[in-house]
């Protein structure tokens, strides 16, 4: 991958820096959650899944990993809950127009302050930016992106962009806080109950 003067430090690169600043710290960690792929550490670059956690990965990256776990060294850190693309939820994002984004390079360029990198991706509802200042959520019935506000404003059934049924408990948080983690990891939880329920023969591995 090219770097042409312009583009964002790679995360790797964003890691090495001095974490002695807690707020340049807290920017280092927003930006890895919201740019990067949490598995193979590259730019996001569609297409774009996520897991019931709310954590971002490149599609191609998942692929790797599932057909080889030590691709990326941490995969059962990271996400030791996906065994399969069945885990994840391909995202429907809607693309930032104002971004600067080289997909024959995957980088793309700071915004105008120089302080966050131009989102990639935008609510289509209220095109809020995706770039860690605003909450977003993902449906895991459609995988369709938009920001929680929209969600929270417009109340509807139906997935405010494709109109397919979700139900309020449907969204995802992408990139949660704290208290959102814990209940995401308890849903996970008694979805896999259910699952080796329904299943009836599954072993105690859980595979
Ligand atoms: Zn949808």
């Amino acid at each position: 991958m090219g770097n042409d003067g312009g583009s964002i430090p790679k995360r790797s690169e964003l890691v090495k820096e001095k974490k002695k600043d807690p707020v340049a710290d807290a920017r280092i960690q927003t930006i890895a959650r919201w740019f990067y792929c949490a598995l193979s550490k590259t730019l996001l670059q569609v297409p774009v899944v996520a897991d019931l956690l709310g954590t971002l990965y490149n599609r191609e990256a998942i692929l790797e990993m599932l057909l080889d776990r030590s691709r990326y060294g941490d995969a059962d850190v990271i996400c030791p809950h996906i065994h399969s693309l069945k885990d994840v939820v391909t995202l429907k994002l809607t693309p930032n127009s104002a971004a600067q984004y080289s997909h024959t390079n995957g980088t793309t360029l700071m915004g105008a302050d120089e302080s966050a990198p131009r989102a990639l991706f935008v609510c289509p509802i209220t095109k809020r930016e995706m770039n860690g200042r605003y909450r977003f959520v993902f449906s895991r019935q459609c995988g369709c992106v938009v920001s929680e506000q929209a969600v929270r404003e417009i109340e509807e059934a139906h997935c405010l962009v494709c109109n397919k049924p979700v139900a309020p408990d449907d969204y995802i948080p992408i990139n949660p806080d704290a208290e959102q983690l814990v209940k995401l990891k308890a849903a996970l939880e008694s979805r896999k109950k259910a699952k080796v329920n329904d299943d009836g023969h599954i072993n105690e591995h859980g595979c």
